[in-house]
């Protein structure tokens, strides 16, 4: 099955191809993107995939939207993630988790995904990874918060477990696993 990932993140890329390997997927070459004004990762995924349909009618087009939510921040940074502090979001949340212990630095990594098919049928997959903020960074695979996040069952950040690790347990790949028209696939 061939389609095109509505995202330029090459990480994402990644994850989404190992997820899904019955699928070809080809990421959408556009610098004009929507803004995320969506009140959920649902409605952000959604309003990027109906970009992508536009752009590549007679495909199936994925949309994707995901963030982190911590506890000791009332679940900031959420659906705001990507816009956390730019290239500094590491050091920000650091910042302001300072003096914080315990279950407030727990969190959790969110990701809805849609696949829209050539007919505009919707297949909806939700992915959740929950775990803790580290007191420092390390680790250099992954992207955005993964230096900082340790995943609930390990002792290494995910940016140290590495994009092995991730391409079979991220969000996304969950959320990837449990889109309905993946699920179906499976079946014998
Ligand atoms: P968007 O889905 O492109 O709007 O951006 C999601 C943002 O959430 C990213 O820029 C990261 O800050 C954060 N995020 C989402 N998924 C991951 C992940 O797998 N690793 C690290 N950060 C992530």
């Amino acid at each position: 099955m061939r389609a095109v990932l509505a995202s330029a993140n090459p990480g994402k890329l990644r994850e989404l191809r190992h997820a899904l390997p019955d699928w070809e997927i080809e990421p959408l070459e556009a610098d004009d993107y929507p803004p995320e004004t969506g009140e959920t990762y649902y409605d952000n995924a959604r309003a990027k995939a109906l970009f992508g349909r536009d752009r590549e009618p007679g495909r199936w087009v994925l949309g994707e939207d995901s963030g982190l939510e911590v506890e000791g921040l009332d679940g900031a940074p959420g659906i705001k993630s990507a816009r956390f502090a730019g290239g500094l979001h590491v050091e920000r949340l650091l910042a302001e988790l300072e003096g914080v212990e315990g279950a407030a630095r727990g969190a959790r990594y969110g990701c809805e995904l849609v696949a829209l098919s050539p007919e505009g049928e919707e297949h909806r997959g939700t992915g959740i990874l929950e775990g803790l903020i580290a007191g420092q960074p390390s680790g250099s695979e992954g992207f955005g918060f993964d230096p900082v996040f340790i995943p609930d069952g390990e002792e290494k950040t995910v940016a140290e477990l590495g994009d092995s690790w991730k391409a079979e347990n991220s969000h996304r790949a969950r959320a990837a696993s449990a889109l309905p028209v993946a699920l179906a696939a499976k079946r014998p």
